[in-house]
Order: C-alpha cells, then sequence, then structure tokens
C-alpha cells in the first residue's frame, strides 16, 4: 500500500514550503488509502531548537494535517525521530562498510579545510579528493587501533545517474562530477542527512517521497545509496518551488510565511490550505475548482493528481488567501457547529481587546448578538480579527461622547426627537430598509438636512466618521442599544 512521509528537520516553524509538502503527502496518502507518517530529521544537532516538533505537531494539527505515525502518536516503524534510531544506522553502516561500498576517512578538519580553501583560489569547486578511498585495508586496520577519529563515507559512482521523476519525468545527472564521496556518519557517531533518509524511507517501508525540487539533485545519490544495499528506492516525486508574487524565493522572508503567523492574522486553516493548493497545482479538475469556491480537506483529496502538478515554479497570489477566507467565513456560517466554534473564537477575540472597556461598562456579549454579527459582517470582513478593528469597535463597545462638540444645544433636540421616532417602533421592524425610510421622512419632516443628520447618527452610535450605513448600524446593535446611545450622546 501507499505509505509517505513528511520529514522536517525540526529548525524552527512550519512554513508556507513545508505545509505544501505535509499537505500533498497528505492527500496523496488519503486518496490512495494509504498512511501518512511524520518523521523528524534531527540528525544535524547544532541546529535544534527546543520544542520544535511540539509545535510542528500543532500546527499540523491546526491545518487537520493528523499523522497516521509520528513522534508523539508512535506506531509500528518507530521510533520517528532520526536521534532516537543511532542504533539502526550503526547496523547499516557496518552493513554498508562490509559490502565494500564505503570507507572510513580518516582526514582532519584542517586538511578539508585547506582543500577547500585551495579549490576556491583556484575558482573550482571545493570537494573532497576522495584520498582515504585508497587506504589499504591494513592501513585503516592500524589507523583504528590507534584511535585516529574517523567518519564513513560513500563511495560515489563515476557515471551518470538516471530516474524517473512523477513530476519531472526523466532526470539523469553525474553528481560525482560536483561532489566528492559523501560522508553517511559523522565522527560523533550522528548518520548525515543523506544516509539517515534513505535507511529510514527503507526500513519505514515508504512507497512515495513527495519533497521540494531543491532536493532533486540529491536523489542521484540516494539512488546510488540503495543500490549500494541491494534495495528498492521509493518513487520519487519533486514539487516544485514556490515563489513569492515578485518571484523571489519563500524564504526569504520567513516571517511572513510561518503557519502560525497566518493564524494569528485570523486566517482560517482550510483557506490557507486552499491558497497552497491553488498556487501548487495538482489538481486535476481544474474546471470544477471554479464551481465551488473553497474544499475541505477530503474534497481536495478526491480531486488531487500528481500528474497534474506542472513542473514549473508556482507563484502565490496574497489576494487569493484574503478572498478563501472570506469563502471560507461563507461556508462556516452554513454550519451549526461551525457556527459555535465561530462564536467562541469571537467572544475571545472581543474580550481580549475590549477587556477594560466593557468591564468598565458592564458589557455583556450574548451568543445570539455575536451569531448576528457574523451574518451581518460577513460581507465587510475577510478574517475574524477585522471585527475588533476601529471601524467595526462600535459593535462591542459604546462610544465615548465626552467634550463632544458636536453633539451641540441645536442638534441634541433633533437626536431627541428622533429617539422618540425610533422607539415608538416595534423591535421587529429595526430592519435597515424601514429605518432608511424613517430616517428620509424625518429629514423630510423637520427639514433637517438628510446628510446633517446622518453624520450626527451616525456619530452618535458609532462614534465614528465613516463606516458602515447608519440603518445596517442601528439594525445590528438593535434598538435597545441604538436608543441608549442616543441617550448617552445627547446628556
Ligand atoms: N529533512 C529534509 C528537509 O528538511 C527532508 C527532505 C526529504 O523529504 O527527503 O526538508
Amino acid at each position: 500500500g501507499v505509505r509517505v512521509r513528511f520529514a522536517p528537520s525540526p529548525t524552527g516553524h512550519l512554513h508556507l514550503g513545508g505545509l505544501r509538502t505535509a499537505l500533498y503527502n497528505y492527500l496523496f496518502a488519503k486518496l490512495h488509502g494509504g498512511k501518512f507518517i511524520l518523521r523528524i530529521e534531527d540528525t544535524d544537532q547544532t541546529r535544534l531548537v527546543p520544542d520544535a516538533v511540539e509545535k510542528l505537531e500543532n500546527d499540523l494539527k491546526w491545518v487537520g494535517i493528523i499523522p497516521d505515525e509520528s513522534p508523539l502518536k508512535g506506531g509500528p516503524y518507530g521510533p520517528y525521530k532520526q536521534s532516537e534510531r543511532l542504533s539502526l544506522y550503526r547496523i547499516q553502516v557496518k552493513f554498508i562498510l562490509n559490502m565494500g561500498a564505503a570507507y572510513h576517512c580518516f582526514c582532519s578538519d584542517r586538511r578539508l579545510d585547506l582543500l577547500r580553501r585551495e579549490a576556491l583560489r583556484s575558482r573550482q569547486i571545493p570537494r573532497y579528493d576522495n584520498r582515504c578511498r585508497h587506504l589499504s585495508e591494513s592501513e585503516v586496520k592500524e589507523k583504528l587501533e590507534e584511535g585516529k577519529p574517523s567518519c564513513i563515507r560513500f563511495k560515489l559512482s563515476s557515471d551518470e545517474q538516471t530516474f524517473d521523476d512523477a513530476v519531472y519525468g526523466r532526470i539523469s545527472y553525474n553528481i560525482a562530477l560536483n561532489e566528492g564521496d559523501p560522508v553517511i556518519m559523522k565522527t560523533d557517531g550522528f548518520p548525515t542527512y543523506h544516509f539517515a533518509n534513505v535507511v529510514d524511507d527503507h526500513l519505514m517501508n515508504i512507497s512515495h517521497v513527495l519533497r521540494g525540487v531543491e532536493w532533486q539533485i540529491s536523489t542521484t545519490k540516494h539512488i546510488m545509496l540503495y543500490r549500494a544495499f541491494g534495495w528498492k528506492p521509493p518513487i520519487y516525486a519533486h514539487l516544485p518551488l514556490i515563489l513569492n508574487p515578485d518571484g523571489s524565493k519563500l524564504s526569504k522572508r520567513q516571517g511572513d510565511i510561518r503557519v502560525e503567523n497566518f493564524r494569528n492574522e485570523g486566517i482560517f486553516p482550510e483557506a490557507l490550505l486552499n491558497y497552497v493548493v491553488d498556487a501548487g497545482g495538482g489538481f486535476s479538475k481544474d474546471t470544477e475548482r471554479k464551481s465551488s469556491k473553497i474544499y475541505s480537506t477530503p474534497e481536495l483529496a478526491q480531486q488531487f493528481d500528481l500528474k497534474a502538478i506542472k513542473p514549473s515554479s508556482c507563484h502565490l497570489s496574497p489576494d487569493r488567501l484574503t478572498e478563501f477566507n472570506s469563502y471560507a467565513l461563507e461556508r462556516k456560517l452554513q454550519d451549526e457547529k461551525e457556527i459555535l466554534k465561530l462564536t467562541e473564537n469571537v467572544k475571545t477575540l472581543v474580550t481580549r481587546t475590549f477587556q477594560s472597556r466593557m468591564e468598565s461598562e458592564n458589557l455583556q456579549l450574548q451568543d445570539k448578538y455575536i451569531v448576528s454579527v457574523l451574518n451581518w459582517s460577513k460581507n465587510r470582513i475577510t478574517t475574524l480579527n477585522d471585527l475588533v478593528k476601529d471601524e467595526l469597535a462600535f459593535l462591542w463597545t459604546v462610544p465615548s461622547h465626552q467634550n463632544d462638540v458636536m453633539i451641540c444645544f441645536y442638534v441634541s433636540d433633533v437626536l431627541q426627537d428622533i429617539k422618540v421616532q425610533l422607539s415608538t417602533q416595534q423591535g421587529t421592524e429595526f430592519t435597515k430598509d424601514h429605518l432608511k425610510i424613517i430616517l428620509k421622512d424625518f429629514s423630510i419632516k423637520t427639514q433637517f438636512p438628510f446628510n446633517r443628520l446622518m453624520k450626527l447618527l451616525r456619530h452618535a452610535v458609532s462614534g465614528l466618521k465613516e463606516g458602515p450605513g447608519v440603518a445596517e448600524m442601528m439594525e445590528i446593535l438593535g434598538q435597545t442599544s441604538t436608543l441608549s446611545r442616543l441617550d448617552r450622546a445627547i446628556t
């Protein structure tokens, strides 16, 4: 069956590039009824970040990508952290040494550094000169007995390697032209990425490797390792680069593209996934995509098709993200369970933002009110965070009219009159269309200019100079709150 993995190095946060890789692996597994595995590649002990694994699994969980096997969850092929698999790599290193496909290298850091500098000086690609490959068995034995530190290197074959990439087609590359024999186990007993990656993909029975195209060249090296072991390599599908709209590389603006960042900005997970998929390709029924605005993860999985991924780099279009977020909100508002969740989120957000003002005014947040605000505002906002911006703060707090120059003696009479008018309306008639008529009539009857009246009322109910329509604001606030705000503006 299909077994795929997401194999990040825990060097910090999940960002859009990693999210795309994780998502595509996940969708591929779901599509084929296979397993999705999270494996942590933490063999580079110098680059570890505390709590990185927990943060990563949390970010994945937030977007709904739940691994079938992972460090936290465990599974039949564990452990799932490479730093806990050292004994397994040692066994395989011994094996490959015995086969004669790898060798001990005793070159000192100093020698390697000299080589590197010499190469740079003569404008050549720095690479190891494979000197220790040619040590005799007795020389190796002697050095080992002396206790000389050594690493293990893999013998690269000097001919071109070819493999079929499920996205890019046939790839041929002669890696030995540009690299010396690579280290597979360091002096400290830790394997390098290439070695651990191959050993684990094999031991974990991985059937397909979907990963960023930046690993494509390394794949030829990985295939040599498989051959040396006599193992069958998985099927490789490399995913094209994702670029910023301006064509620059994503990693250059890391802060902007962290999943955590989008979450804090109020982006919904579905919107983020659709955004990534929209840029990344891989969906055969593109025509159908136009008919529905946003897809859930199971819907995405049904449409996912490796063959539809194009090898050319793809670009993000940030406008699409806000669009997707509005669609996601729209869709959620049609689902009772989602409405409950949204209500809780809004409550938290509003309380956090306006806590002190709400307490001093003794305001209570009613669920029913929040739900009507959500429906009222769905076309005005793209994220829930927009609900607490200045422009919509009137929804949650009463404007303060202290030292108000606008409400002078003369206009306060007008406000008083309109208040009386509004208080005689039935609560059920407090709709924007009906209110518009009343306000118009009032202006005609009293000959108080309509524009001025609107300005005045807007200020009285929201404290704003501009924003949503006056009747709209009154409708959402409701009769009681509108009247009490008018009252407060007058006195
Ligand atoms: N640890 C590698 C990374 O951080 C994994 C690459 C692969 O999927 O093979 O991207």
